[in-house]
């Protein structure tokens, strides 16, 4: 048996057993949520033209700079076509925003400052155009071959538009991995099925996948297992070959009926750690197989499981895929707790922010580890150190959320 591992030791020894998944192109918009792998260069120019940026007219500074006031109004630039010449000094061109600063022009006066009469334009005797003014220059924001987004880029809105700006139909993100939550308990009845007073609602398989899409990984196969060392040692050893990332959860205790950790040597699953010094999720076991492929087996109690898959295992999918971490939050607890057993506490909590902007965390206790509808509300759960025995008011503790 392996010792006792601390939080922060099983934490790391799982990052560093993670697999790297590969990486895949897809059209960009299958992109959103992903993580880049390669980085993406500027396809042109920004702006690609010398862009006009009011509307107005365009006239060669030189010829107000000369006294000139009054031009006439040889033609209408609009925006999507190719730029036209300005034919003379005594002539402007209508210009709008978005629009290419016609050829011959270098001075853009918006609207505000002219009175249309005919066919011709009067910049009023309080302006002061300036040579360039509102004219965002050809390659001002960047030039053509930059680098736009590095590798291990988040690809939220802003990244998409990017991306789109840069032309191109496809590119390569880290490929997500295809994940298998097996279920295991011969007490455990779906959903939807009849079910007598000494049967358990499957619940935690569902959280997880739920959880798991809401994180952006959708091959997720799931399965509910018996208590029964040959079908399990089957079923995990077919989901060892399909998947990249096993999620059990339940039989890992110390039960009798808890197969877990023998199959898994079986299997050829290599153990890293079981147990943690933790509360809930004491039990919970991890290892590695042939080729990179990981298991998490977490101890079955619904509040014990839905943590550790918060505490461990999305973080390690998130540092799999390249992508940067969640940033760390700290919230003051907004009550007084006494620490149970010398473990650390993963205590649910509610977080508000008060008006001053501090984020106050009201602990939401479960009565065992099994309780968990007192979860649903909370936003996640802090994490507390195993001393002191006693937090006061106002402890800043560590936030993971759900
Ligand atoms: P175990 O880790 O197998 O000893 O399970 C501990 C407790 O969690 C038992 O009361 C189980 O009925 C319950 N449990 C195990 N798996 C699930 C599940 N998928 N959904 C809901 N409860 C579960
Ligand atoms: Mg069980």
């Amino acid at each position: 048996m392996a010792d006792l591992r601390t939080v922060s030791e099983a934490e790391a020894l799982v990052r560093a057993h993670m697999p790297d998944f590969g990486a895949i192109d897809v059209p960009i918009a299958a992109a959103a949520g992903a993580v880049l792998r390669e980085v993406v260069f500027a396809e042109r120019d920004q702006p690609p033209f010398d862009r006009v940026t009011m509307d107005g007219i365009a006239i060669a500074h030189a010829a107000w700079a000369a006294g000139r006031r009054t031009f006439r109004i040889q033609a209408t630039q609009a925006a999507g076509h190719p730029a036209l010449t300005l034919e003379a000094q005594d002539a402007c061109i209508e210009v709008m925003t978005g629009t290419a600063l016609p050829a011959g022009s270098d001075c853009v006066v918006p609207v505000e400052e002219l009175a249309k009469d005919g066919d011709t334009m009067r910049i009023g005797d309080a302006a002061r155009p300036a040579p360039r003014q509102f004219v965002h220059a050809r390659g001002s924001d960047y030039a053509h071959g930059a680098d736009l987004l590095a590798r291990g880029t988040l690809v939220r809105g802003p990244e998409m538009a990017v991306l789109a700006s840069a032309g191109r139909p496809t590119v390569q993100i880290a490929r997500a991995p295809r994940v298998a939550v097996l279920a295991i308990g011969d007490e455990l009845v779906d959903a939807g099925a009849p079910i007598v007073s000494h049967q358990i609602r499957r619940s935690n398989d569902r959280a997880i996948v739920a959880s798991l899409r809401l994180h952006g990984i959708t091959e997720v196969a799931s399965e509910h297992l018996p208590d029964d060392a040959a079908v399990l040692e089957r079923r995990i050893g077919a989901q060892l070959e399909a998947a990249d990332l096993l999620i059990l959860s339940g039989g890992v205790s110390m039960g009798r009926f808890d197969y877990v950790p023998r199959i898994m040597e079986s299997l050829g699953v290599e153990l890293v750690f079981h147990k943690v010094a933790q509360k809930p999720g004491k039990p919970m076991w991890f290892g590695t197989h042939a080729g990179g492929k990981v298991v998490f087996a977490l101890p079955g109690n619904p509040v014990s499981t839905l943590v550790c898959f918060t505490r461990y295992v999305l973080p390690a999918i998130v540092h799999a895929l390249g992508a940067p971490p969640e940033p760390l939050t700290r919230v003051a607890l907004a009550t007084a707790v006494d620490s149970p057993p010398p473990l650390v506490w993963f205590l649910p909590v509610r977080v508000a922010q008060d008006e001053s902007g501090v984020a106050w965390a009201t602990p939401r206790p479960t009565n065992t580890s099994g309780d968990f509808a007192a979860l649903a509300g909370t936003d996640g759960f802090v994490e507390l150190p195993a001393e002191p025995k006693r937090f006061e008011r106002g402890y800043l503790a560590p936030l993971f959320r759900w």
